[in-house]
Order: C-alpha cells, then structure tokens, then sequence
C-alpha cells in the first residue's frame, strides 16, 4: 500500500522532535552546539535566512549532506519556510543514520514573525548568475566571494600596458568599482601592447577609451576614470576610497609616490613593471610585508632606467605582468590563497624564466620602518633627479 502524505507526516513526527523558534534562539546564545540546515530552495535561502545556516535544499541532503556534517551524531536543526519540509527532511535524515535530528516548528516564517534575526545573501540578478556561473561554481569564491568582487573598489594608476590587462580582466572577474587615472591621450604607438584601446580612438582620452572598453566587456561594473596626473597634492584623495591599488606606472617618481601614498594610508598596492623584455610583480602590502622603499631606498640616477618610451618593450609582456596584477588583486579581495606579499615573481621572457625571490622588509626603510624619516608625501621629481625645467612624465607603460 502506498503510503500517503498524511503517514508520512505522522511517521516524521514520530521520528524529528520539533523545538519552536524561541527554543533554537535560545540554544544558539547559549553556545549553540548543533548544526543548522535550511533545507529550502536556494532561492529562499539567498532572499532570508537565520545566521549561521548552511543550505542544503531538501532535493540535495542525500547527496550533500555528508559532507555538510560529516559525522552521524552531530545535533542537526533543520527548518523550512514552514515547518513541514524540514519535518520530511528530518525523517530522510533519520533513515541516513542520523541520530540527532531536530526539525524547527513553524519554519522561517515563524522565526521571523517572532522578531528573530536573519541575514539576506546578496541578490544577485539572472544576468550575473550566468555571467559569474564560473565563480560560483568554485567553492573558494562562490557567492560570497562574487558579493566580495563586486564591492571591492580598484584603483590603477595609469591606463597603459600593465593596466590595460589588469583592467580588462579584473572587469570581466565583475570587481564593482574601477578607477582609472591616466592624464594621456591614445597615441598609434600604444597600440602594440595597450589592448584597452583601439585605432579609431587615437587622440581620445584613454580614461574614456577604457571606460568604453570595460563598460561594453562588464556593464555591470562602474568605470571612474581620472583624466588628470598622479601628483603628492592629489594621491591622497585619489586613494581614499579605493580597497587596492594597481600601479601600473612606468616612470620612478609616480611608482616612489604610489608606494609611500599607499603606505601612508595602509592600501595594498599592486606592484607590476617592465623593462624591454623581462617583467617583476608583486604586492606591498602595509602592515604585512615590504614596500618598495624596503627594497630600493633610492631611486636609480637620472638616465640610468630609460622607459619604456626610450628602451622600447616586447608587445605581449605587459600582458603577462597585468594579468598576474588582476589576479594578485583579486587573492587580495577573496583573501584566498598566498598573495605575492614578501615575494616577487620574475619573468624573463627570452628565456622563459620565471623566478621567484624572497623579498625582505627593512626595519631601517624610511617609510615603512621602525622609525619612519618620511611621514608626508615630499616633491618626487626632485628626489628622483628630474627637477629640470620643462620636463614631463615618461607616458605611462
Ligand atoms: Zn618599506
């Protein structure tokens, strides 16, 4: 005889004690000591759900649920919208060994009516469920870490080579917020390595060119371009509401800057440069490693490090440099993984080298040290040995 919904019912009931919503509350300020599963649908649960709850949709608990709770004795307090899907879903519990199955009276409804608190995932749109399907599907980024993308606030100084890809890419990953300063026009000689831009924008803006770039790959992002020189006047506030800084500037007085603005205002910066055919990136992370001041205290005299302008570059190597910044950007955003902080990878690309070297903070550093001799933003064309009247800024890589 098939058994109706009405002896399921009563068969449950029999098997999942059932505490009321003021019963869980209180258990949970009292240390807890069970495991909460909303067995809803995964639309429900990212519209409302109580603090601390896994989702695991009744569909699922066959094939989900030991890996949620992994051994058999563990207390489990299951809820529904109303109480009747979690009652059959204790009972499935039950049958798969599970001893300690309580299901929650009245469901979510119930808690929230009684004035409980919940917590709501971020809503995300049907176009971002299927644009960032990618992510949601690696268990290390997952929703959480997409909410994460999407509010986090980049900074890159300069739209050129290193920042074309690092921009492009850290678009299409749906990082919310892109700032982009660069005060220069799109040159044709750009063009070889700054994928940004393209042949019918020569003598446009490249903040704008960007912004149409980025916007036409992710229109789901906010593009913020700055049309104007990094100087120490202006840093400062540039930074301010930016989570991570991306320097992707070619020229030692913008990167001395970057650096101490950066430390000064505890921001991680994302280290990128390039030199003809060898590139090096890392991350200065305040607080957690060197900055670039540990390792060159002083800037190389005048003329010694030609730029990019003057030594020329392999077209494809900005490429590679600005990818590792993305994603150096992104570790630093999720908090997942070894961020490059302390470590600096090094490419050569003749050889097809890449090496990675310990770098070392130096307590001596005059910005980040022990005792700090630099504690404002000082003039950094001088300290750099370009103080000549009519001189202007290498354009940026
Ligand atoms: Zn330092």
């Amino acid at each position: 005889m098939t058994k109706t919904y009405r002896d399921l019912m009563t068969e449950a009931r029999q098997l999942v004690p059932e505490w009321t919503p003021d019963d869980v509350r209180q258990r949970t300020s009292n240390g807890g000591g069970f495991r909460l599963i909303d067995v809803r649908e995964k639309e429900e649960y990212r519209e409302g759900h109580l603090p601390g709850a896994v989702s695991v949709p009744r569909g699922f608990l066959d094939m989900r649920i030991e890996e949620a709770v992994p051994d058999k004795s563990t207390p489990i307090v299951l809820y529904c919208a109303g109480g009747t899907r979690s009652m059959l879903a204790g009972r499935t519990l039950r049958e798969l060994g599970y001893t300690n199955v309580v299901s929650m009276a009245g469901g979510f409804g119930a808690w929230k009516g009684a004035g409980h608190p919940w917590v709501a995932d971020r809503q995300f749109s049907a176009d971002q469920l299927t644009r960032y399907s990618r992510h949601f599907i690696l268990p290390e980024v997952g929703e959480a870490g997409q909410a994460k993308l999407l509010d986090a606030k980049v900074l890159l100084i300069g739209a050129g080579g290193l920042g074309s890809p690092s921009a492009y890419y850290l678009a299409a990953a749906g990082v919310g917020t892109l700032g982009i300063v660069d005060m220069d026009v799109v040159d044709m000689s750009n063009l070889q390595r700054q994928i940004l831009h393209s042949n019918d924008r020569v003598g446009m803006p490249k903040v704008e060119s960007a912004r149409q770039t980025l916007t036409a790959l992710n229109p789901d992002i906010k593009v913020i371009g700055y049309q104007e020189r990094v100087t120490s006047e202006n840093i400062m506030q540039l930074i301010r509401d930016y989570d991570v800084i991306v320097d992707g500037c070619d020229n030692f007085p913008t990167r001395y800057l970057v650096n101490d603005a950066c430390v000064m205002a505890n921001k991680p910066n994302v280290h990128g440069s390039i030199f003809q055919f060898e590139g090096q990136a890392t991350v200065f992370y305040p607080g957690k490693g060197p900055c670039y001041r540990c390792l060159f205290p002083e800037p190389p005299p005048p003329g010694a490090a030609p730029s990019c302008q003057e030594a020329g570059v392999l077209g494809v190597l900005p490429g590679l440099v600005g990818c590792v910044q993305a994603l150096e950007t992104i570790k630093v955003i999720l908090g997942i993984g070894k961020p490059l902080i302390g470590r600096m990878v090094y490419f050569d690309t003749l050889s097809m080298e890449l090496r990675i070297h310990k770098l070392r903070k130096d307590p001596q550093c005059p910005v980040c040290g022990e005792h700090p001799t630099v504690t404002q933003l000082i003039d950094y064309e001088e300290f750099c040995g370009l103080r000549v009247p009519g001189h202007t800024d290498a354009a940026h890589a």
